[in-house]
Order: structure tokens, then sequence, then C-alpha cells
């Protein structure tokens, strides 16, 4: 078996992975919870000797059906001159936003949106998203842009035997 290829598995909320050896095709199936918020490998040693490495994502799914009034501006437009939406679709990735205006605007385009939302609302959150989607006068579709530094996969000398 080629060593050299590394599994890929997405982690799901309920923490648990299920790994296949590529020798023999056993599954197992691992809590990873202990691992959260942080890429990993793990090498996993299996009964039948073989020996190998997986990539353990962590995914946190999460859509909400929104309906709060935002405002959405470019990066260089003053606060006062901002644009008001609707937030509509709200997601760890992103935001997707209704409007009814047509802005100049296009994909990679970066803009600040801001809005009032949930239990804290008279708090205004603050978003930079990168425009993903753009429809002109329906809806705007961005990414937010990570401020926060890059975690790096951390390999993790973790040997998992099987019983
Ligand atoms: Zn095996």
């Amino acid at each position: 078996m080629d060593a050299g290829i590394i599994q890929k598995y997405f982690v799901n909320q309920k923490e648990d992975v299920t790994v296949k050896c590529p020798a023999c095709g056993r599954m197992k199936t691992l809590f990873v919870a202990r691992l959260k918020n942080a890429q990993h490998s793990i090498k996993i040693d299996c009964p039948c000797h073989e020996s190998f490495e997986v990539f353990l994502e962590f995914r946190k799914d999460y859509r909400e059906q929104t309906l709060l009034i935002g405002h959405f501006r470019a990066l260089s437009t003053p606060r006062i001159r901002a644009k008001r939406c609707i937030i509509a679709d709200q997601s760890n990735g992103g935001l997707l936003l209704l409007t009814t205006e047509e802005v100049p605007i296009k994909k990679d385009d970066r803009m600040i949106v801001s809005y009032r939302s949930g239990k804290f609302a008279l708090l205004e959150t603050e978003k930079i998203i990168s425009v993903r989607h753009y429809d002109p006068g329906h809806c705007i579709g961005g990414a937010f842009i990570d401020t926060q530094p890059q975690r790096n996969a951390r390999p993790l000398k973790t040997a998992s035997h099987w019983s």
C-alpha cells in the first residue's frame, strides 16, 4: 500500500469519524472530540498490520435563515452612504444579502456588512465579506474573510490501536 496517500475525512457534529483501512477494508469509528477545533492527522495501526494516516477536518455546518435589516458598503465607502439590505441567510461561511438596488460590485470585491442580530440586538455586528455571487438588483452572496490568523494543520503523533 502506498503510504504516501493520506485519506481525508470530515468529522461530523457527533464528533466521530469512521475510517477505513486502505489495505483490508476494515472500518473503525473513532471519537475525536478531544481533537476539536484544529486539523489533525492521525496515524492508525490496523490489526492487519497496515499502518496508515488520516487527515481530519472538523466541520460545523450551520446555516440559518434570517430576516435581518442590514447595511452594506464598500471598504472605502463612508458608513453614512451604506446601502440597506436584508440578511436572508447566515452560515458559518458567509451571508446572503437581498437588495433591490444595483450597485457597482463584482466578484471578489470586499464589502463591509453591518447588522444587528439575535438576542444582542443593541450590538451591531460588522463583517467583511468577499463577493462570491452577485445578481444585480436581487442578491449578493459573500464569504466571510477570515481575519483570524490561520491555524495550521498540526500533525499529532497519536497512534490509535484497534483492539
Ligand atoms: Zn487493515
